[in-house]
């Protein structure tokens, strides 16, 4: 197959920008798209057939299942079957926006796009692109992170070119996304409302809003042969590079000893900021505060592979506010190998 790259500059959005994206949506085709938190990799959610290429496309096991990206809240009522009353409050605080929620479904929302389970995870967007997409395509879009799965996920159309050219129908380059990670999940048949996977909207940031708001304990835990999984997605090795990835956990002063005395062929570390002078071993950074780690962190683990490293020592962030996002994203792609030092 080949893959068409469209570019379009949120900015400056023309007229027949989306024509081509439309048609390939609603013959149950694949288009890759930027959001504000990484880029989706889109099919219609109420066609099986059409969700089922992006689990091919993805090599995503068939139980993992996807967000379903709305453009208006009219639009929720036909997917979800039961909107609680702080569901509500929630979306007009959040959407347009990286906070995704979990419903029981309608008949409409098909197995194949829910990984057969009897809910379904919605989204608005906040990004233009998207937005237009789905409102000019007029189809309601299911979209995982266009990564194949396991590896990091995309934050640039070069991301998305490097993993699915040739396996799907076309990618909108629409430049570098914002947050850099994946929206919020919560659990809205939960009551307190719990949250599955950690994103830029805080714990805190959703108890302004409503009273009390829990954590999944899989979100820094793994889970014990048996467990059951919420959410799917998260049982899994995720967002890995190739390299073999060591999340090491402590002060600076214990980082640096621990990293120079594991220095070898092929050996990196992934640092803050600033910190990369102060030791001898090559390194890469991945920012300073909390917004920008999320942001860069995916295209970071990316660049390991680039330059060849085999092991990478990564530099644990606190994991509070926008940090528990990160960390519950560096765990995974670390396979849970945490060193304490
Ligand atoms: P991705 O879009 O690749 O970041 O993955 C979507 C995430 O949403 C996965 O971790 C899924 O497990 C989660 N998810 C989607 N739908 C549901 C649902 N109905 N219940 C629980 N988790 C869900
Ligand atoms: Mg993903």
């Amino acid at each position: 197959m080949n893959t068409i790259i469209k570019k379009i500059d949120a900015e400056q959005i023309k007229d027949d920008d989306f024509q081509q994206a439309g048609e390939i949506l609603r013959e149950g085709g694949l288009v890759a798209f930027p959001t504000e938190t990484v880029y989706g990799l889109g099919a219609d959610a109420l066609n099986s057939q059409a969700a089922a290429k992006i689990y091919a496309a993805k090599g995503r096991p068939s139980d993992n299942p996807l967000i379903v990206h709305i453009a208006d809240t009219e639009d929720l009522k036909r997917i979800a079957a039961k909107i609680p009353e702080k569901a509500g409050i929630l979306a007009e605080a959040f959407w347009p926006g990286p906070l995704t929620m979990i419903f029981p479904k309608t008949d409409a929302v098909p197995y194949g796009t829910t990984g057969g389970l009897d809910t379904v995870a919605v989204r608005m967007p906040n990004h233009k692109i998207a937005l237009e997409l789905i409102r000019q395509s007029g189809v309601l879009i299911a979209a995982p992170s266009a990564n194949t799965s396991g590896r990091p996920s995309p934050t640039r159309a070069e991301h998305v070119r490097k993993d699915m050219d040739g396996r799907i129908d076309m990618i909108i380059d629409g430049g570098k996304v914002g947050i850099g990670i994946e929206s919020t999940i919560v659990d809205m048949t939960a009551e307190p409302p719990m949250i599955l996977r950690p994103g830029y909207i805080t714990k805190e940031m959703l108890e302004e809003i409503v009273p009390q708001v829990t954590l999944d304990p899989a979100i820094l835990h793994q889970l014990k042969e048996g467990q059951t999984v919420r959410s799917p997605g998260m049982k899994y090795q995720h967002y890995s590079p190739q390299a073999h990835v060591i999340l090491v956990e402590g002060e600076w002063q214990n980082f640096a000893a621990y990293a120079e005395q594991n220095k070898a062929d092929g050996v990196y570390a992934l640092v803050f900021d600033g910190e990369e002078t102060r030791l001898s071993l090559p390194c890469l950074t991945y920012g300073a505060s909390g917004q920008e780690q999320a942001q860069q962190i995916f295209s970071k683990l990316r660049e390991l592979d680039d330059r060849g490293a085999h092991k990478v020592y990564v530099r644990a962030p606190k994991p509070e506010g926008i940090g528990l996002a990160v960390y519950n994203r560096l765990i995974r792609a670390a396979g849970f190998e945490v060193i304490q030092v």
